[in-house]
């Protein structure tokens, strides 16, 4: 049913509603494909290029070039491409940033869950607010912190499993504020002077798995990271080496430079953001009218890149059936990955930038369909 834009070197491609790794932009690969074995003059594939080259030193320019360009990053901070996936972030933030030993974390998911327990294993890790009371299922508000309380207070922007995103900043007076932004960086505008550090792991919005985009604000910098701090977990080595202190992640780099433009392109943070709106309002309208299906995050919490949903079925047993039979007939109906996280269940749109509006439409059409068929079921 859904009319997936085809490539000149692949016929059979899908809608991908992963959560990550997830869709790239067509064009981004294709590029790619076409340069795969030679990169430009160079006589060889960008996979095969020392980093010590020319060539290479103008990839990875372009990339922090555009990256600092498309989120308005500052001058005083620096832009990192790391490996370890945003996981190692969770380690590294508390490894560098302490300084007296006591960290703020908001509980809004499992993801900001799993960063306060590694940061417990290095600072004192105190969660100052939770939603857990309601499966995460909104982002809590957080009570005034007092200026100098903590190293950092750490809030994970996008709450990629239970659909939420941050509306407003929690006010945190001159402690500084760190971010996961893994599932939400770059879907639109954002105000980095308001950070003192941003992660993010590139497989959603940026490019693929491989590299971890961090940027950090110099003061920063300047905090001696923990004596137990690995030398590849410190700041400083990637600043001071210009993320080359030993190998970088070569090709992910590359290929984040390849989906760099390609948001360029089509209007920067501004249009992404102009783009998912309209992606996900369609997607939540329709969910909100539906009597089928529900969307489960609280209107005033939703992400604009994951949408999870169930069944509006009491019966548990037979909820979980139809959410298996729909995830199995979309996926033969060419839109895959609709799942929701093996912790939740239920089902997961997850619309990054490089889902297209058409393919938010095969999804709405499939989902009419599939209510139709099984509405007897449900209300039997
Ligand atoms: N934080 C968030 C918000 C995530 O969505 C994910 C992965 N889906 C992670 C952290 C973990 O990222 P990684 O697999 O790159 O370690």
């Amino acid at each position: 049913i859904a009319a997936v834009p085809q490539s000149e070197v692949a016929m059979s491609r899908v809608y991908n509603f992963s959560a990550g790794p997830s869709c790239l932009p067509l064009e981004a690969l294709e590029e790619a494909a076409r340069e795969l074995v030679e990169y430009g003059a160079s006589g060889q594939s960008v996979m095969e290029m020392s980093h010590r080259t020319k060539d290479f030193e103008a990839i990875i320019g372009e990339t922090e070039a555009l990256t600092r360009q498309l989120l308005g990053v500052p001058d005083s901070y620096k832009v990192l491409f790391l490996q370890g996936g945003a996981s190692q972030q969770f380690a590294a933030v508390p490894l560098n940033l302490t300084a007296r030993g006591k960290a703020a974390y908001v509980e809004t998911g499992v993801w900001a869950k799993k960063a306060a327990e590694e940061a417990a294993r290095y600072t004192q890790a105190g969660t100052i607010a939770s939603s857990k009371d309601k499966t995460y299922s909104y982002i809590p508000s957080v009570p005034a912190v007092a200026d100098d309380a903590y190293d950092y207070l750490h809030i994970t922007l996008n709450n990629t499993i239970m659909g939420t995103k941050w509306r407003e900043l929690p006010a945190c007076g001159n402690v500084p504020l760190v971010a996961d932004a893994s599932s939400c960086i770059l879907s639109e505008p954002l105000d980095v002077a308001k950070f003192a550090l941003i992660y993010a792991g590139a497989q959603k919005n940026l490019g693929p798995a491989g590299v971890t985009l961090v940027i950090i604000r110099d003061d920063m910098l300047a905090r001696a990271p923990l004596a137990a701090c690995p030398i590849m977990l410190a700041y400083k080595t990637h600043a001071e080496n210009g993320s080359m202190y030993n190998t970088p992640p070569c090709y992910p780099i590359y290929m984040m430079g390849k989906v760099l433009k390609w948001v360029q392109k089509n209007g920067g943070a501004e249009g992404m953001k102009k783009r998912n709106t309209q992606k996900a309002a369609l997607l939540y309208d329709y969910l909100d009218a539906s009597d089928f299906y529900q969307a489960t995050a609280r209107k005033d919490s939703r992400s604009l890149m994951n949408i999870p949903f169930v069944p509006r079925e009491e019966d548990a047993q037979n909820a979980e059936a139809l959410t298996k039979t729909f995830v199995a007939q979309a996926a033969k109906a060419g839109l895959v990955n609709l799942a929701g996280h093996r912790l939740v269940g239920g089902m997961r749109a997850s619309l990054y930038n490089a889902m297209d509006i058409d393919g938010v439409k095969a999804l709405i059409a499939f989902m009419d369909d599939f209510a139709k068929a099984n509405r007897q079921v449900n209300h039997v």
